[in-house]
């Protein structure tokens, strides 16, 4: 028996500490669990990493307590987070914070305790006869609690009843009724019901798909399986019988969904396949009870699917059969704060730890993914018919150059796209409208003098939101009163310039009317079942054009839906940003897989000003494989990702001077220490030079040999002292580069 165990403290040093193990806990601590211990001169939580034999001090501290029993963090978890912190270059401890949620690791909150009442069976008939005339109301609640005739909560009672506490505790005390506390649920949909549905008939290309992923459940095998189907090909029933494949084998599947599209539809899909109570729900807006409960039950082994946005990466499964991970190219998959880790790849690695296999599905693979698949290190399976051999959308491009050419101004709506709408409103069928930007305008520009309102906080423009009639900073929250005249030179010419979904909702409410139109953004769905709401008034046809930014772009399913209008494809297209053409199609692609999914067949109106560039004809023709060989191609000969790593250093600081002079430090420093076969680039202002009142600096690098480069940075910058005022991290694999 070891007497001592070595621990990673919630401080953020990586220094790891041995302390010895009080007797009376001797056997009770385990690697993963959680204890309090000494450290100088307070008393800090920590998680056990080791148990040992010799400390590697003398006299080591004892533990002061044992906080969980059961370790809370299991083996693979625990080198998921070690590998984490050597990948994405950050301390052992941050990592753990990432993989235990703060609920389970500050251990503040238990689970809830429900008073239950019952009615002691021991009165006798005579007793109950006086006491009718003595304390009628008290013999009304006991009255109604024996027709009942089983245990009610508390509260419960109560409401039932119609009575107070009171007259329910003198009961207890009198002995009619009795109280026990019994552990309860927080479940986040414990007021829903979920109709059971049964497992479909495969087609043939879900066939093939699933025997393949069977295998690799059966042998525990994590070469990850890349499953790239056209939207609606029909790869979530594939999902589904895997995972049913996992549960009567014993095992247990964690299926990772992008944060947007963890919506009621998804969750209903698998409640209503399995046991409602077998799966538990992940994702940012449950309540931290709620939060506790649903981890619990994933690590107590009641709960055996856990579904769940980029951190339910780290969810505690026991006894891991498969792993999915839906949309795999989706970049909500990266946390865009330190640790910067990417949910994906590290599904990926978690599968090698747990031994078990990976489904990785999507319609538009990422580049790296397809990569992996082409060389062999992924399986691929690909879907290539939506089911029922249903028709893929016929897409047009509308050349908003001659728009331009016959009125004058480029409109927000073209010609073609207005009959088209106006014919569903007559056929009674329904229309998405995709625009990738909200507000009313994306800037108000003085005409007299050239004055644009920007943030002050940041480098960018105000959007105005005509509804609040304010102007709004998209980056960091900052809200202004939109202005009368220009606040420079006074004059009232000022006028908006650009436009978001705000303004293409009126503007389609001018030219029709009657139609009924609503939006769908971060604006609109600020109430907490809105999203609900507005989904469920659309799937009953009470709405007839539904305009939206990216929240409606994907995984929707609305079989009625036979016209979706792409506003702008050109949005996010010209961006500084070498992800730009590959997120355009995939954009693209996905927003028009919400066309046609019922019996009638689909059309997609695409608007763009620069209608030949590859992104817009790829995705007309539906051709991945086409865009992949240019933009793969386009890749190599430009060195960036998946051909090599970046790494980018992040700088930023409230003074200019100091944010850029700690860059060229550290420029310095790397390119004295850094060997041969990575390429460093001058320090340069981030493109969106200011945010949230910071000054940006970036330092990006490239190499073959990620994690060389990465324990070599991490090394050279934790020598390196900053200035208080100036924050430095690292950024291995950025999606973010603006
Ligand atoms: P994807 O996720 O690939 O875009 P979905 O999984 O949303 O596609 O499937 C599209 C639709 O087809 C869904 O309504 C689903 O219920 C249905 N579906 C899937 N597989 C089958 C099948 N084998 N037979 C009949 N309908 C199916
Ligand atoms: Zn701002």
């Amino acid at each position: 028996m070891q007497l001592y165990a070595r621990v990673v403290t919630d401080e953020p040093t990586d220094k790891e500490l041995d302390y010895s193990i009080p007797e009376s806990c001797i056997g009770k601590v385990h690697v993963g669990s959680r204890v309090k211990v000494p450290l100088r001169s307070r008393e800090i939580l920590a998680t056990v990493v080791a148990l040992v034999d010799t400390p590697s001090v003398t006299e080591p501290k004892l533990i002061s307590a044992l906080v969980s029993d059961t370790p809370i963090l299991n083996k693979s978890l625990l080198a998921l987070a070690r590998w984490m912190a050597e990948y994405y270059c950050c301390s052992v401890e941050a990592a753990i914070r990432s993989v235990l949620p703060q609920v389970i690791r500050k251990a503040e909150l238990g689970f809830k305790q429900e008073r239950i009442v019952s009615v002691n069976n021991e009165i006798s008939e005579e007793g109950l006869q006086s006491f009718r005339a003595k304390a009628p109301r008290q013999a009304h609640v006991l009255q109604f609690a024996i027709a009942v005739a089983e245990p009610l909560q508390w509260r419960e009672l109560q409401m039932r009843a119609a009575t107070t506490d009171r007259t329910i505790q003198h009961l207890v005390d009198r002995g009619f009724l009795r109280v026990e506390l019994e552990t309860a649920n927080r479940d986040p949909y414990a007021n829903e019901r979920f109709v059971p549905s049964t497992a479909l008939e495969l087609n043939s290309g879900q066939k093939q798909a699933l025997e393949i992923v069977v295998q690799s459940v059966k042998a525990g095998d994590s070469r990850p399986i890349l499953l790239h189907g056209i939207t609606g090909s029909g790869k979530t029933e594939v999902y589904l019988q895997a995972i049913a494949l996992c549960l009567s084998q014993g095992l247990s599947a964690l299926v990772l969904v992008p944060e947007i599209s963890l919506t009621p539809q998804t969750v209903e899909h698998f409640k209503m396949r399995f046991q409602a109570d077998l799966i538990a729900v992940l994702h940012s807006h449950l309540s931290a009870g709620e939060r506790h409960d649903e981890w619990h039950k994933l690590n107590s082994g009641r709960a055996r699917v856990a579904i769940g946005a980029r951190s339910a990466v780290f969810a505690p499964v026991q006894r891991l059969g498969l792993i999915v991970v839906d949309e795999e190219h989706e970049t909500s998959y990266k946390q865009e704060e330190a640790p910067r880790y990417h949910a994906r790849d590290l599904a990926v690695v978690r599968a090698q730890l747990d031994q078990c296999a990976i489904l990785l599905g999507s319609a538009t693979p990422s580049l790296e993914s397809y990569q992996n698949a082409k060389t062999g290190k992924y399986r691929l399976v690909q879907l290539n018919s939506r089911v029922d051999d249903r028709q893929l959308p016929l897409i047009r491009v509308i050349d908003m150059r001659q728009e331009y050419l016959k009125q004058k101004h480029v409109p927000l709506i073209s010609g073609s796209l207005a009959n088209a709408i106006e014919t569903r409103l007559a056929k009674k069928e329904q229309t998405i409208l995709f625009l990738n930007r909200r507000g009313f305008a994306t800037s108000l520009i003085c005409n007299q003098c050239g004055f644009v309102c920007e943030c002050p906080n940041c480098s960018v423009a105000l959007t105005f939101h005509q509804g609040e009639n304010r102007l709004k900073c998209h980056l960091c929250g900052h809200i202004a009163l939109a202005p009368r005249k220009c606040p420079k030179c006074s004059d009232s010419s000022i006028r908006y310039a650009g436009y978001g979904t705000e303004k293409v909702e009126s503007a389609v409410q001018k030219i029709f009317p009657s139609a009924t139109v609503a939006r769908m953004d971060a604006d609109s769905m600020t109430r907490k079942d809105a999203y609900r709401t507005t989904l469920q008034a659309f799937r009953t046809g009470k709405i007839d054009v539904l305009v939206g930014t990216q929240m409606i772009a994907k995984g929707l399913d609305f079989p009625n839906v036979t016209l979706v209008g792409i506003i702008n494809a050109d949005v996010g297209l010209h961006m500084p940003d070498f992800r730009a053409g590959e997120r355009t199609f995939q954009l693209l692609t996905q927003v028009a897989g919400r066309a046609g999914r019922g019996d009638m067949a689909g059309e997609v109106y695409v608007q763009s000003s620069t209608p030949f560039s590859p992104s817009i004809q790829f995705a007309r023709h539906h051709n991945f494989e086409g865009f992949w060989e240019q933009e793969i191609d386009f890749r190599e000969r430009c060195d960036y990702p998946p051909f090599l790593h970046l790494l980018m250093v992040h700088i930023r600081s409230e003074h200019q001077r100091r944010g850029e002079f700690t860059g060229e430090t550290i420029h310095r420093r790397l390119s004295e220490k850094l060997d041969q076969g990575v390429t460093l680039h001058p320090v340069v202002p981030a493109p969106i030079e200011r945010s949230k009142g910071y000054y940006r600096y970036q330092i990006l690098l490239r190499t073959k040999s990620i994690r060389r480069l990465s324990k070599s940075v991490r090394s050279i910058i934790e020598r390196l002292t900053f200035p208080d005022d100036v924050h430095v991290s690292v950024d291995v694999d950025p999606y973010q580069v603006l």
